[in-house]
């Protein structure tokens, strides 16, 4: 014997309502002996309760919503009964209509809507499914029959959620189907009391009804049928890379519901339980996929914990008052008083000083539940032994659920490490005392990042989302997106990483979309579904959307970004950067971007703002981290100057070596922004800024390398003039070196808390001497490369290298993902 259960949304419409017969027409083709509850069509409680609502309200509109609900379950009969068949399903769905169009009317006329009358509003619901069910397999030759729950299950008077009396409910359950011989086709979420006045058993109770009778009949197993591959790591809705568990325990689906997995009702986990019957929830939309077994034990599962769940809204209570400590009784005479009240508390934290309780409770019950505690504890408020009792909300609580948190440690370390890191702050905490689940109390802005965030840490199998928000798409920038689009394969598949470009802006257009742009169509989807172009509300916008481990890429030089660095680091989004303004601003604001990153443990990298690709901001940092001391720093750190001095030799002219590195690329429009050199000038104040010298840019001196005439002249072209006119002058640099046996090289120094840019030269001895091309250079002497300086050397420039560099620090932020 099997009792099916088949939800709301099931029965939601003609197609599924296929479906669902379908699977009984399989059941009853194999033999099976089952019993089958239905809910109310989907959205049709809610529906039903407004409009009571509306009716004792006064509101005459009711009676269109309720046509609405009428229709509905004509479309269905229309659909699913051939013509002649109809009229008879027809008259009987009108009469419960017209049944329910009194009571209604009644409750507009008396103004009063009782939770008594509420239940008995519900029950229709479920009455005309299954009614209308039970019809169309009559119609189709099945031998099924109409039954109506209340006459076979008890509760007490609690209306809204009868408690149900098992002793008679069983009895009558027994003797209901000893007579039975057609396809029971059972009303799910109703009951009766003892005088036959219509209950029901809880939002969502469907699921108690199959769980009542399967255990009742003893069935081998109760299936419980809805529109998800069964019990999931999370819920899918609000987690996408969500996934089924095989096999979990009725204690941990008992914790994963009572924290909000809303796919099974609490209470049906206890009858089955009891007699140890598989549940089992499928999908009626994948039927032939295995879904979830809860039963006593559950397989080993591969990661520590089982689920994540959540609820969404939730009042966090908090009593304070230091004549609480060490007084008895008085959490006692809280949740007693809170119990009688029908206020139930959801999760209880209180700090180990007992100078304050803390509990949360469905938000509909704050203001009463504050009534009751102040009447309570009027006389200790009175005396001043309690301080306050306040209510927050707009918060959400988050449970991790899993029995192999027993074993493993870590799990509430990783839980508390991953919120941190994305800088969502927790309200509160509890661990279950069974040890199967954590939960903390987080505001409810946070509720999604926070739940993709957990599941991406306990769920290491599953790709994990580095969410990218890339300003400027020029060279650099639309190179980086090549490189992400060729890697991404790589990355999805060899490292489970996922990069997600969630933003794009260039000058005129801009893109958020939280599902992902592409590295592939991004130039067609900022074109076409772009909009201007505006950095705050890109900022707002990306602060507002609070995904899990954001990261801000600035791939631009723009001067007024870097004043969103520090608000973005603040909301815990990563920054990585080439663009070096943030670094060579004041040294205050340097050490501030520093700190926040640290504050909120965050990343703030910008390997490429000096070297491009070059490992030389990362090489610092790590003899920094590990105590080695900085005593020199050389280098020769721009691309273009590089190349100037290296082609630059005996009987070739300096304006001819100049305008060769213009038509090459190599310059600025004006080649005298990359002679004068500024640009030395800032990255050796950032290298200097990394050893612990905390310089300002107007101390960093910078030896003038043009004669006066040179920087005096107004064009580019008449600047190649004046270097023709000061040809002698270079001339004579060069050979005077020539004759020492040395090189002109353009070079920046650090010592002794000092930084100077200036046009030396290098002899044979100096591992500057030999360099080529346009690479650049850096040597370290420092306490432990005292005799022999570290040297890196390389291309310094370039859009593939910058890219890269970036690209590489990006993905340092992804290994720190845990
Ligand atoms: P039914 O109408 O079949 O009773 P419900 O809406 O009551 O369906 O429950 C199914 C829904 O539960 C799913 O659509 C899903 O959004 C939600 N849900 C919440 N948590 C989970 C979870 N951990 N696994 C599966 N579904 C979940
Ligand atoms: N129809 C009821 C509800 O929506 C019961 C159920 O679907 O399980 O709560
Ligand atoms: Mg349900």
């Amino acid at each position: 014997m099997k009792v099916l259960k088949f939800g709301g949304t099931s029965v939601g419409s003609v197609d599924s309502i296929k479906q669902v017969i379908g699977i009984l027409e399989n059941n009853l083709a194999n033999g099976e002996k089952i019993a089958v509850v239905f809910s109310a069509m989907g959205g049709v409680t809610n529906r039903l309760i407004e409009i009571g609502k509306m009716a004792a309200a006064g509101n005459g509109e009711y009676i269109e919503f309720l046509k609405v609900v009428e229709e509905r379950h004509f479309v269905i009969v229309r659909g699913l009964i051939n013509v002649k068949s109809q009229s008879s399903t027809f008259a009987a769905v009108r009469g419960l209509f017209n049944e329910l169009g009194d009571i209604l009317k009644g409750v507009s006329w008396i103004r009063e809507l009782s939770t008594r009358t509420m239940d008995l509003i519900m029950s229709f619901g479920e009455r005309l499914s299954t009614l209308v069910i039970t019809e169309i397999l009559k119609s189709k030759g099945i031998a099924a029959e109409f039954c109506d729950a209340r006459q076979i299950i008890r509760t007490n008077e609690t209306y809204g959620m009868g408690d149900v009396n098992f002793a008679v409910t069983n009895q009558l359950i027994l003797e209901y189907f000893a007579r039975a011989s057609a396809l029971q086709c059972v009303t799910g979420f109703i009951a009766s009391t003892s005088e036959g006045i219509t209950t029901t058993l809880g939002r969502g109770g469907s699921d108690y009804t199959a769980s009542i009778l399967g255990a009742a009949l003893d069935a081998d197993s109760i299936e419980i049928w809805t529109d998800v591959d069964g019990m999931m790591t999370a819920d899918p809705r609000k987690v996408h890379n969500a996934f089924t568990i095989p096999s979990i325990s009725y204690a941990e689906a008992m914790e994963l519901s009572h924290f909000g997995a809303k796919v099974i009702y609490p209470p049906s986990l206890q009858p089955a339980f009891a007699k140890n019957i598989t549940l089992k929830v499928l999908n009626t939309f994948n039927v032939d996929f295995e879904g979830t077994y809860v039963q006593k034990n559950a397989n080993k599962k591969d990661f520590p914990i089982t689920g994540i769940s959540s609820i969404d809204e939730i009042a966090l209570v908090n009593i304070q008052g230091s004549g609480m400590i060490g007084v008895a009784g008085i959490s006692g005479r809280l949740f007693t008083a809170l119990s009688h009240n029908d206020i139930s508390v959801i999760l209880i934290s209180q700090a180990s000083s007992e100078h304050s309780i803390c509990f949360s409770i469905d938000p509909r019950d704050a203001n009463k539940a504050s009534e009751v505690l102040e009447k309570e504890f009027a006389s200790e408020i009175t005396y001043g032994y309690i301080d306050s009792i306040t209510i927050e909300k707009n918060l959400s609580i988050i449970a991790i659920v899993g029995e192999g948190m027993k074993k493993s440690t870590g799990v509430s370390g990783k839980l508390f490490s991953v919120l941190g890191k994305n800088g969502i702050n927790v309200v509160a905490t509890a661990q279950g005392s069974s040890e199967l689940n954590i939960s903390v109390v987080i505001s409810k802005s946070d509720l999604s990042k926070a739940l993709n965030a957990i599941h991406g840490v306990f769920f290491h199998s599953e790709t994990r989302s580095l969410n990218l928000f890339i300003v400027g798409v020029g060279l650099i920038g639309s190179t980086l997106l090549e490189q992400v689009r060729k890697q991404n394969k790589y990355l999805r598949e060899e490292k489970f990483l996922n990069l997600n470009i969630a933003g794009l802006s260039n000058t005129k257009k801009m893109l958020l979309d939280p599902d992902g742009i592409g590295s592939a169509h991004w130039k067609e989807r900022i074109d076409g579904e772009g909009v201007k172009t505006s950095l705050p509300a890109f900022v707002q916008r990306m602060i507002e959307l609070n995904l899990p481990n954001s990261v801000f890429v600035d791939c631009t030089s723009d001067k007024d970004i870097v004043q969103y660095y520090n608000m973005l680091l603040d909301a815990s989004i990563s920054v990585v950067t080439p663009n070096k303004v943030a670094n060579s601003g004041s040294y205050a604001e340097y050490i501030s971007l520093q700190r926040t990153a640290l504050k909120r443990g965050v990343k703030f990298l910008y390997e490429t703002n000096v070297g491009a690709g070059l490992p030389i901001i990362n090489t610092i940092q790590g003899l920094m981290a590990s105590g080695d001391k900085f005593l020199k720093i050389e280098a020769i750190l721009s691309g273009t100057l590089s190349y100037i001095f290296n082609s630059f030799g005996p009987g070739i002219k300096f304006v001819d070596v100049v305008k060769e590195a213009k038509a090459q690329g190599f310059t600025e429009p004006d080649p005298r922004d990359d002679l004068s050199g500024a640009d030395v000038a800032r990255k050796i104040l950032i290298l200097a800024r990394e050893v612990g010298v905390p310089l300002e840019s107007e101390d960093v001196k910078v030896a003038q390398l043009l004669p006066a005439n040179c920087l005096a002249a107004p064009t580019v072209e008449a600047f190649f003039n004046e270097l023709v006119i000061s040809d002698d002058y270079f001339a004579n640099l060069q050979s005077d070196a020539e004759a020492n046996g040395e090189k002109l090289r353009y070079i920046a120094t650090l010592e002794n808390g000092k930084a100077v840019v200036e046009l030396r030269t290098v002899n044979q001895q100096h591992p500057f001497y030999t360099l080529s091309g346009s690479d650049n250079i850096v040597s370290f002497t420092t306490e432990r490369y005292k005799d022999r300086p570290l040297v890196i050397k390389g291309p310094g420039a370039g859009a593939e290298v910058t890219a890269s560099g970036v690209f590489a620090d990006i993905m340092s932020i992804s290994s720190y993902l845990g």
